[in-house]
């Protein structure tokens, strides 16, 4: 049985995207620990990189090639200053040389070391191979997979190869919805104390909330950032930050000068529906303009989608529930983990696999049950709200202009954050007795879809909004 660890599902990274950016990123790393027994890094000549499938076709507008040239230096994504990207790879391409795990510096051409192929591999459309030649005429090279949401796979003969962590431990191991609503009913507990006592089995309570508190302070300052910068994305789009401006009219003429004084300014302004529309959705767009711009955000479940989550919490902390704290974002991020790791076990969260509805669906499924619990909702009542925004999103295409996680990625994510308040409060009213579509169904539902979306939908660029736009007009 497969169990997934909350801190699996929800990764501190870099932008823009986390199978396009960190997924390769971290094969980049897995590749620099695998050499390590055939001499490392300083015995290396020669490093070049093949991307395949959807991380060719959308690799430049994903920034995929950075990623792995990041990856290659040895960078953590989860530390690496985001704000010196520009100036290291301006480098690298104008040396021609790589520092290569911070230790040695050999040859390397961007154009001709990074090679982008239309063909997919068989196992997974977004595979790439890093292959590198040693001083004695040697070399080492390896395929790695990058299926969604950061995590990387490798395939070894029939055997799959992941990085993630060993939940044997976990005295509740899950794999559906329905094990894991069996578990809160025996045990008379919610699903955020089931959740949590798996994760104690891997780490102290202190540990965890150290660990969940430094995944809030990305979110927070990610919200944060983008409603505080103004400008125009990279890329070549054109593309003009939002938030900003949105954030300018809601704020008013409120002074705050740090976080917490910003958070009780937000508490004290007009509250209608139309204001918490635009709340809500500018919580969102900060967060994916700052993923646009390769900044730092936390992948929940992908960074395309990152945004749904953080805006969803802060839309509760800000104006549902003015005496919340780190109880209930704990809580939050615990369930959002936990049903997170449901589709990924029972589905995908790879855009390249499923489409959009495996980005955008997911997160806001995972918002939306995790909002329920904090709302008081009961177990079954927390995956019926969940239920509901993914049955809203199946069948969600991704088609990125320019393959850029621009557009329609931003505004996507203020659709899954008001989608999940929208399902947690229906949920909340809907007696689980009367369900008629279970969680598992829908699980089920948006895999079978996944396998029937046409190619041309899954983060290729090659249909939908990518080739009807005419970019000219852009
Ligand atoms: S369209 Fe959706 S799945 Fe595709 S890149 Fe944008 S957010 Fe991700």
């Amino acid at each position: 049985m497969e169990s997934i660890s909350v801190f699996d599902m929800l990764k501190i990274g870099v932008g823009p995207s986390s199978s396009h950016t960190l997924g390769p990123w971290r094969a980049a790393l897995w590749w620099l620990e695998e050499i390590e027994d055939k001499g490392g890094a300083s015995s290396l000549e020669k490093v070049e990189v093949h991307l395949y499938g959807s991380l060719s076709l959308t690799g430049v507008g994903h920034a995929t090639d950075i990623a792995v040239v990041l990856g290659l230096c040895g960078f953590d994504p989860i530390t690496y200053p985001t704000e010196q990207i520009d100036n290291h790879i301006a480098t690298i391409k104008h040396e021609k040389t790589i520092l290569i795990n911070s230790l040695k510096s050999i040859p390397f051409d961007f154009e001709k070391d990074i090679h982008f192929h239309q063909n997919f591999l068989d196992f997974h459309p977004n595979g790439m191979t890093i292959k590198g030649t040693f001083t004695d005429g040697s070399f080492y090279e390896e395929n790695y997979y990058s299926i969604g949401g950061g995590f990387v796979v490798k395939e070894q003969k029939s055997e799959i190869v992941e990085e993630t962590t060993d939940t044997s431990s976990f005295p509740f191991p899950i794999e559906k919805g329905k094990e894991l609503l069996a578990y809160c009913k025996k045990e008379n507990k919610s699903i955020s104390q089931i959740v949590l006592e798996n994760e104690l089995s891997l780490r102290s309570e202190d540990e965890i909330d150290t660990e969940l508190k430094a995944i809030w302070n990305v979110m927070l300052d990610s919200i944060y950032d983008g409603c505080h910068t103004e400008g125009m994305l990279p890329g070549g789009l054109q593309v003009k930050r939002r938030a900003y401006r949105l954030h300018e009219s809601l704020i008013g003429d409120s002074n705050y000068s740090n976080t917490e004084e910003w958070m009780e300014a937000i508490r004290n302004t007009k509250v209608s529906f139309r204001q918490i529309l635009k709340w809500v959705s500018c919580y969102a767009i900060a967060v994916n303009e700052v993923n646009a711009d390769l900044g730092r955000v936390v992948t929940a479940p992908t960074n395309g989608s990152a945004g749904v989550i953080p805006a969803v919490l802060f839309y509760y902390l800000t104006i549902e529930n003015h005496n919340a704290g780190f109880e209930e974002i704990k809580r939050f991020l615990l369930v959002a983990g936990e049903i997170g790791a449901l589709f990924k076990k029972g589905a995908t969260i790879s855009a390249a696999m499923g489409g959009c509805q495996a980005e955008i669906g997911v997160s806001s499924a995972m918002a939306a049950g995790a909002l329920a619990e904090l709302m008081g909702a009961t177990p079954e009542q927390v995956l019926i709200a969940s239920e509901i925004s993914m049955e809203h999103h199946l069948g969600l295409t991704c088609d990125p202009i320019a393959g850029l996680v621009q557009v329609p990625c931003i505004e996507r994510n203020t659709m899954g954050a008001i989608k999940a308040i929208n399902a947690a409060e229906i949920a909340l009213h809907t007696d689980p007795a009367h369900v008629k579509v279970p969680f598992d169904s829908v699980v089920n539902t948006m895999w079978e879809t996944a396998k029937d979306m046409n190619t041309k939908y899954k983060e290729t660029s090659e249909g939908g909004l990518a080739v009807s736009v005419n970019l000219s007009d852009c």
